[in-house]
């Protein structure tokens, strides 16, 4: 059965609802997400900043955390603390179904349950098939917004650049764990979480302990083994598993013709942290805002206007975070321990509680330059990168 409408949303995550949210308040939009319910199964650890979670959304809130315990590979510990909350916790699952339930009531008409099999630009139109048994559903659309995560295939038939890098995520659930609901622990180390970090956030009744990898043959369960193998974690039993890939390094755009990606299918995750709920609903706003002119307008509104304005918001961010990430990957256990000691003083530590931003970790850096002397010592690629 033929569908047609203004606009066709793949992917029911936090970016493709909130897209198909602002969207369907004044156009006829479809929303496509192949599983029953959005935001399952999970794969997040769910921690996101306060302006990455709607009000509407604010039921999916945990509990918030208001500081990190850096643990280095060489055993010292740094603590960054702030007196307000920095980020909430939230449960995915109830989060994204919430972010579904209001694109539906703003008129998105949603297709779940069904995965989109190919999609083609027409030049006049985008042609999409569905992967439904027993149905033979075609899709046909002004406009594609592709939200269909890290392997999105909107973003293969738009011809735009894979990520630079795929991290490679595994989460476990526990109970048991003593943790500390105001802080959140990163474990940092080449034994550890090489590529990248590890994490124990509390969340209720549970804590979640994960970490992604790069760069490595091993999976990530390899390495989650070794984390729960610290004391922290020794009366600790494990009530559930998942793993997930986080793509990160930003192409210069994320449209092509009548093709525009959104969150992760954008790369649009950030680099240092691996998060991408706030950016993929800031971006999602900016492209149904430019989707909507588009379509009042075609010749006075282009879709490709979108790459200034994501690149304006946060896409600055992404480049630096990312440059930044390349200077951490170069860091032995031994200099990763010497840079920790290094902020370990109360004058730096007191500037990163105050400018501190999860979202826009870089834009520390104009103040972090004061310590010139030292950071030239530790690493001239850092700040070569900060600038
Ligand atoms: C282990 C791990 C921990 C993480 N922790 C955090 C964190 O603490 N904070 C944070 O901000 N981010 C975190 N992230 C990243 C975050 O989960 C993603 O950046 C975010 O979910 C991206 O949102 P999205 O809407 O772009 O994509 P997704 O949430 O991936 O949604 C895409 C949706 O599209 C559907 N889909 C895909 N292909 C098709 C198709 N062909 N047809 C129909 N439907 C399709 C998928 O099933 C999915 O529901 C983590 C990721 C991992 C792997």
């Amino acid at each position: 059965m033929p569908v047609r409408s203004e606009a066709l949303v793949i992917g029911g995550g936090p970016a493709g609802s909130i897209a198909a949210m602002n969207l369907a308040v004044d156009h006829d939009v479809v929303i496509v997400e192949e599983h029953d319910s959005p935001g399952e199964p999970v794969q997040c650890a769910g921690l996101v900043t306060p302006r990455g979670v709607p009000d509407f959304a604010r039921e999916s809130i945990i509990s918030s955390v208001r500081g990190a315990r850096i643990h280095s590979p060489l055993g010292f510990v740094l603590t960054i603390e702030s007196k307000k909350p920095r980020a909430h916790v939230v449960d995915r699952r109830i989060f994204d179904s919430l972010l579904f339930e209001r694109a539906l009531s703003a008129g998105a008409v949603p297709v779940t349950g069904s995965r989109v099999r190919t999609v083609r630009d027409e030049g006049t139109c985008i042609e999409a098939e569905l992967d439904t048994p027993g149905k033979d559903c075609h899709l046909t659309a002004d406009v594609l917004i592709g939200a269909d995560g890290h392997r999105s295939i909107c973003r293969q038939a738009a011809g735009l650049r894979p990520p630079k890098q795929v991290l490679h995520g595994f989460q476990t659930e526990l109970t048991g764990v003593e943790s500390d609901p105001d802080f959140v622990d990163l474990y940092i180390g080449s034994k550890i979480a090489p590529g990248f970090f590890g994490w124990s956030i509390p969340a209720g009744d549970v804590t979640r302990v994960g970490l992604c990898t790069w760069g490595e043959n091993e999976p990530p369960s390899k390495y989650l083994k070794i984390l729960l193998s610290r004391p922290e974690f020794a009366n600790a039993s494990q009530i559930s598993r998942s793993a997930g890939r986080i793509p990160v390094g930003v192409g210069r755009s994320a449209v092509s013709g009548r093709i525009m990606l959104v969150g992760d299918a954008a790369c649009h995750a950030k680099p240092l942290s691996g998060g991408g709920v706030y950016t993929g609903i800031r971006g999602a706003e900016l492209c149904s805002d430019v989707a909507r002119r588009h379509l009042d307008d075609p010749d006075g509104t282009s879709l490709s206007d979108y790459d200034a304005l994501w690149r304006e918001a946060f896409g600055q961010e992404l480049s630096r975070a990312f440059r930044i990430r390349k200077v951490f990957l170069t860091l032995t256990d031994r200099k990763m321990d010497q840079a920790l000691r290094m902020f370990d003083d109360p004058e730096v530590r007191a500037l990163i509680e105050a400018t501190g931003d999860i979202d826009y970790p870089s834009a520390l850096s104009k103040n972090v330059l004061k310590l010139a002397p030292k950071l030239a010592k530790f690493s001239p690629q850092l700040i070569k990168s900060l600038l």
